[in-house]
């Protein structure tokens, strides 16, 4: 059953080059993607290709210049006030660098306090806090501390607790695991799955790191430049890659996906090979299987449970 879905999502940025002088940059481009309810979706892409922006558009943190946000088959756009604050509380997000998303003057518990206070809760507020703090694997006595005395895999548990807190159905994780160290990953990843089975909750996760995004989601849709070119369950597009760019991607992963084949075919395709393209297929210049028809038209996402957005995949 669907929880949220965006359709037809697009945001442009003016990107100043100097006093007279700006560019648009598009960040999203009519995008679309639809998450069942306690599924993990995984968004993969190279940094700058969008998946931290429709995050936000999911979100409603930015407002998309196009396109409409579903959450429980609500349309957001057109949603009462009410409905939507209530949607929103139920939608959270943990950044990647919990050393910028916790105040360092506050104490975990006036942190924690001021998300419930937001979200209006009515019950015992340092039982509620002390609770989800063990829910995360913190002890109780982590209520009286400051984020600097704290490791960064307990400062980026505290960022959960804060999500979980206000009892979502949905989290967007944006590089959860980005600014951490590799054991510590492996720890917070796996706390991770164990929150979405316990909460039943609803995962966005968004990385550049293949690897993370195989071990937790079910489903993965890869950006290039403010696209989806290929989205599908994560075991078919990672070991049956059909976009050259996901091709790449998991070309340049070093142990896991990499085979002979994959190397021998992907070799050529490299980030110097040309920027994105102006027309047709923003993946041409550095595609060694484009053709001209390539850089006239633009391809279309399509499939059934797998899609991809290439004229000969
Ligand atoms: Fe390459 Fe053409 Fe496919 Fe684009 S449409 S990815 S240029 S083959």
């Amino acid at each position: 059953m669907e929880l949220i879905r965006g359709d037809n999502l697009s945001k442009t940025y003016n990107l100043k080059l100097s006093l007279t002088k700006s560019i648009k940059v598009k960040a999203v481009e009519n995008v679309s993607i639809s998450i069942s309810k306690n599924e993990v979706f995984g968004l993969v892409g190279e940094s700058g290709s969008g998946k931290s922006t429709l995050g936000r558009l999911i979100l409603l943190m930015e407002k998309p210049d196009s396109g409409r946000v579903f959450f429980n088959g609500v349309d957001l756009s057109k949603a009462k006030k009410d409905e939507v604050k209530e949607a929103r509380r139920k939608m959270q997000i943990v950044f990647q660098n919990p050393d910028l998303s916790l105040d360092p003057r506050m104490k975990i518990y006036d942190t924690l306090k001021e998300a419930l206070e937001c979200c209006k809760y009515k019950g015992n507020i340092t039982e509620r806090i002390k609770a989800v703090l063990e829910e995360v694997g913190l002890s109780s006595e982590t209520i009286n501390m400051f984020p600097h005395h704290l490791s960064g895999g307990m400062k980026q548990r505290v960022a959960l607790a804060r999500a979980i807190l206000a009892e979502p159905d949905f989290i967007v994780l944006d590089e959860p695991t980005s600014a951490l160290d590799v054991s510590v990953q492996a720890q917070i990843l796996n706390l991770l799955i164990e929150l979405r089975k316990k909460l039943n909750l609803t995962y966005l996760f968004i990385s550049h790191n293949l690897s993370v995004v195989s071990y937790v989601s079910d489903r993965v849709g890869v950006m290039y430049l403010g696209k989806l070119v290929e989205l599908g369950e994560c075991d078919e597009v990672f070991n049956e890659p059909l976009h050259p760019y996901t091709k790449l991607l998991i070309s340049s992963v070093p142990t896991l996906y990499m085979t002979k084949k994959f190397f021998t075919q992907n070799h050529a395709i490299t980030a110097e090979n040309g920027e994105e393209s102006v027309s047709g297929c923003r993946f041409f210049k550095r595609c060694p299987y484009a053709k001209d028809l390539c850089r006239e038209k633009e391809p279309e996402l399509v499939g059934d449970r797998h899609k991809v957005a290439c004229h000969f995949a």
